[in-house]
């Protein structure tokens, strides 16, 4: 599946956000190889250094805000000693789309690109967790000067969160 963005992309822009999606799936399935949960981020700055990255940590630290997005925008924010990121045009990388929660915090944080794996459909088709409810966020994001792309092989991503599903580590859901 190709993909799918808010604003348009170069060729040459497409390898360089697959080559380092490329890295975020494998540094995810290393992550669960560690009893870590099956969500990774990474960011980088605009020269397109890597500054940082997390896992998911939500069971780890018995804390439900602690997705892989939300601890790469706290880690960002000690890192730069700054509430807003806005200035530092920050790239934020995660192998499946951010859930309801994470695309709050990613815009509050000022993060200026976000690019994302397995689209919320099918992380949800292969994992059942629940990604939340999704405000039309391509467009709104793009009306907040934040470009997006996502679906960045995809087919990849789907296989190591497929790899945790079968390795039957905990798939955990509030009640309801
Ligand atoms: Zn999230």
């Amino acid at each position: 599946m190709s993909i799918v963005a808010n604003y348009e992309l170069t060729e040459q822009e497409k390898q360089h956000l697959e080559k380092i999606m490329k890295r975020v799936h494998e540094k995810t399935k290393e992550g669960i190889l560690n009893g870590k949960g099956p969500f990774y981020a990474e960011i980088y700055d605009k020269d397109g250094n890597f500054v940082l990255g997390t896992s998911n940590s939500v069971m780890e630290d018995n804390c439900c805000v602690k997705h892989a997005e939300m601890n790469a925008v706290m880690a960002a924010c000690a890192n730069y000693k700054n509430f807003d990121l806005s200035s530092y045009d920050l790239s934020l990388y995660v192998n499946a789309e951010p859930c309801i929660m994470c695309l709050g915090g990613i815009m509050w944080s000022g993060i200026k690109n976000v690019y994302f794996g397995v689209p919320s459909g099918d992380v949800e088709r292969i994992t059942g967790f629940d990604e939340g409810f999704k405000p039309h966020w391509f467009e709104e994001f793009k009306n907040r000067g934040i470009k997006v792309a996502g679906n960045i092989l995809l087919e990849e991503g789907s296989e190591v969160l497929d790899y945790y599903v079968k390795s039957g580590r905990h798939v955990y859901k509030p009640e309801r």
